[in-house]
């Protein structure tokens, strides 16, 4: 796929002073920015789609276990919910803040436009420290940001769901809180809740099967066979653990793997089952038999052929994009590379299988579980996983086009599709009033 850049009409990147750099919401407008550019969208729409629909902060008083009242901060963002309710995860992390989750809830409206489901795009966070909090005041915690942000979610207008430290138990106390709030069950207010109260089948796995049905397809266009081909991993959580064990299903190999802690490595190869076993007992990969320790950093250079960071945003920079020397990076966290470090890849030739599809696989099926809640169905796995890979596939064929017929990269790509088919939903409604 490399080889349909041409520089002379790549995207050009604007001046920012490198402080912006890591500045998440900045980096979601420049992408906006090039995409709007080649699609030389007006600029009153521009303006309507570079910012957020509606932003809400509240606070969340939450009564801890030694009785002590903490009160903690919550947003939630509606990013563009011009093609349908709005759709976005919930991440409780002490790092949360307003731009983070503004950056986020953008991503999320061209993420649900890249693989063409009817949703906006949404997100919400809780700035908290979750590994540092009970069972009980977690659920204290959830349910009382729940029943503040009530009067802007419900089925038909912004649909929650887990992200980094969020999980079902936290999406069943949401749908609960906000069922007993409007006084009647409303299963389609949240999706990724656990199957007794209408999750969808493959849900767990439905981010990680989509990122390697991706890669599978970007592998075919660069003829690199997937069987044999050494995949490293930064973030060993539900994403990163699940595609660690489909890889493997596949024949691929995983050389190395990651957490907070740091990391582990085996040219050889990690059983990423072994793996996921020996951190349910000890808490990190770190220390598993079998394999040596490798840093965070040095596993984000090491050779190999597919390299998937899947924990947080910002870690491709330019002070390490020269040196990554995988030949694929595919994107499973949302915002791993920085616009510049995207730029140094694409002349190196690197394919950088942006956010927006890659990890497009949770909100496709998302959408298949807010579908079920909403008609009553039930899908079983075999259903779901097809009309999964049939989604990633379409999605990433029509990515494939827009590349070629525009001369640039896959991220430009995705976002040109992306932001095409929301600027056609936003004009065509008109605007208000
Ligand atoms: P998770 O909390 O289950 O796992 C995160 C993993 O990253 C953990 O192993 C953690 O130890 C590791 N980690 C955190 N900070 C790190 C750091 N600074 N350096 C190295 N490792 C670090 O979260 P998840 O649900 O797997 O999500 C991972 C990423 O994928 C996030 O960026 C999230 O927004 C994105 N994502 C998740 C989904 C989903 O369905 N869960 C969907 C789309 C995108």
């Amino acid at each position: 796929m490399a080889t349909v850049v041409k520089p002379a009409t790549a995207p050009m990147m604007p001046r920012i002073a490198p402080r912006e750099e890591l500045n998440p919401f900045r980096i979601a407008q420049i992408q906006f920015d090039m995409a709007a550019e080649f699609l030389k969208l007006d600029p009153s729409l521009r303006q309507i789609l570079r910012t957020p629909k509606r932003v809400l902060e509240v606070s969340v008083p939450t009564k801890m276990d030694n009785g002590q009242v903490k009160v903690l901060t919550g947003y939630r963002v509606q990013h563009n919910v011009a093609r349908g309710p709005g759709k976005g995860g919930i991440r409780f992390h002490p790092n949360v803040t307003l731009d983070e989750v503004k950056a986020l809830a953008a991503w999320m409206t061209w993420k649900t436009a890249v693989v063409n489901v009817p949703l906006g795009g949404a997100k919400g966070g809780v700035i908290c420290d979750p590994k540092r909090m009970s069972k009980s005041e977690l659920e204290r915690m959830t349910r009382r940001y729940a029943s503040e942000i009530v009067p802007i979610i419900g089925p038909d207008q912004d649909i929650p769901g887990p992200d980094m430290y969020t999980d079902a138990q936290t999406m069943a106390w949401i749908m609960d809180t906000y069922a007993m709030m409007v006084g009647h069950a409303a299963h389609g207010v949240v999706t990724g809740k656990p199957l007794s109260i209408g999750g969808s089948a493959g849900r767990q796995d439905a981010t990680a099967r989509g990122l390697v049905h991706v890669v599978e397809e970007a592998c075919k266009v660069k003829k690199i066979p997937l069987r044999g081909a050494s995949v490293a991993i930064q973030g060993f959580g539900n994403v990163g653990a699940a595609a660690a064990r489909i890889f493997a299903e596949k024949k691929a190999k995983i050389v190395a793997i990651a957490d907070t802690r740091g990391g582990v490595i085996n040219p050889r190869g990690i059983d990423p089952i072994k793996a996921l076993r020996y951190k349910e007992r000890s808490g990190t990969v770190v220390g598993m038999p079998g394999a040596s320790r490798i840093s965070n950093d040095d596993l984000l250079t090491m050779k190999c052929d597919i390299l998937v960071p899947a924990a947080v945003e910002g870690v491709i920079t330019l002070h390490n994009a020269d040196q990554i020397k995988a030949r694929i990076v595919a994107e499973a966290a949302n915002g791993p590379t920085t616009p510049h470090a995207d730029e140094v890849l694409a002349r190196r030739g690197i394919t950088v299988l942006p956010d927006i599809l890659v990890n497009a696989g949770g909100v496709t099926v998302s959408y298949f579980e807010w579908v079920q809640n909403q008609q009553g169905l039930v899908w079983d796995l075999e259903e779901v996983n097809a009309r999964l890979n049939r989604t990633m596939s379409r999605a990433f064929q029509e990515m494939l086009e827009a590349m070629r017929k525009h001369h640039v990269p896959a991220r430009a790509g995705a976002m040109i599709l992306a932001v095409g088919r929301v600027a056609e939903a936003t004009l065509v409604r008109g605007l208000f009033p």
